[in-house]
């Protein structure tokens, strides 16, 4: 695998950094990525030749946002990244963590460690910037509502890219405008908590410590319930990590009958980036209420 040379010229140029044995890692959805060795330390490297320019910027961002938490959560050190308005493609260099097993203990500190996450509010449902979802961009105005918030910045804009798209008929709309009608009634109340904001299994793994990392966040202030239901969006994490959670922030009674609605996102998200047959799923949830 080789690397575009702008990304190469840049690192020796900026930062004196010298790239050697380039291997290809997989996994990513969105971005190319590969294990490198650079003055004599393991580097992971991502860029995206066509992704908007300042998606590597939020991304740091978020990255700090959860090291700033202090949660215990293991969050990659970012050695480089080029600003948006350079012209070189955008490329994100950071410590590489070699991916171990994780065993039960290792699941029940990740459940508590991201419930400690959870526990750092904010006076918004929000953020102070817009960051990304994958590549999509995902809008973080402040609402004081969680319903709100969840409506106007979540649903909503990514319903109106699937009608544009003509993935979704917008003949859905009576079917959301009813959900959306109850859901005042249907979500429980809660503080803004910090949250990873894409977190389903591709988005963390474990260090040869037994630590849970956390990879490629979408970082804002949201309902606790919005996370949890994400991780169960494809098979969901172990039963340790629940319980773990649990003990550390009990759950309010009947959240399993909520998640398909909180994970309306994560389906409009996929509908939006890969279309297909996820637009089958989004629309039978729609079509119960
Ligand atoms: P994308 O933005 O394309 O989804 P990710 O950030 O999820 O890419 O990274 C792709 C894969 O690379 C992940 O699934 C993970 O296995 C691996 N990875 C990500 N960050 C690191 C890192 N700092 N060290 C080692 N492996 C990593």
């Amino acid at each position: 695998m080789t690397l575009p040379d702008p990304i190469l010229s840049y690192l020796k140029e900026k930062h004196q950094i010298s790239v050697k044995n380039v291997k290809a890692v997989s996994g990513g959805s969105i971005n190319q990525a590969a294990r490198v060795t650079a003055n004599g330390q393991e580097l992971f490297l991502k860029w995206n030749e066509t992704a908007p320019k300042d998606m590597f910027d939020k991304e740091v961002k978020g990255l700090e946002l959860l090291r700033e938490a202090e949660t215990g959560l293991v969050i990659p050190e970012v050695i480089a990244y080029n600003p948006e308005e350079d012209d070189t493609p955008g490329f994100l260099l950071m410590e590489y963590i070699e991916p171990y097993r994780g065993d039960g203990e290792a699941s029940r500190s990740f459940g508590k460690q991201l419930a400690r996450l959870h526990s750092h509010t904010g006076t918004f449902f929000g953020l102070d910037h817009d960051n990304y979802i994958g590549r999509l961009p995902q809008s973080n105005k402040s609402h004081s509502s969680w319903t709100s918030f969840f409506i106007h910045e979540r649903i909503e804009p990514q319903l109106e890219q699937a009608f544009l798209k003509g993935t979704l008929q917008r003949s859905l709309l009576a079917n959301w405008s009813r959900l959306a009608g109850r859901l005042e009634d249907i979500f429980p109340d809660s503080k803004p908590s910090l949250l990873h904001g894409d977190l389903w299994g591709g988005n963390y793994f474990f260090n040869n410590k037994h630590q849970a990392v956390l990879i490629d966040p979408a970082v804002y202030y949201g309902h606790p319930e919005m996370e949890l239901s994400f991780t169960k969006m494809f098979g969901g994490f172990s039963n340790d990590f629940y319980d773990s959670y649990a003990f550390e922030s009990p759950l309010d009674a009947g959240f399993s009958d909520r998640v398909e609605i909180y994970n309306l996102y994560p389906l409009l998200v996929h509908v939006n980036l890969f279309g297909g047959h996820y637009a089958s799923q989004a629309i039978s949830i729609l079509n119960r209420y």
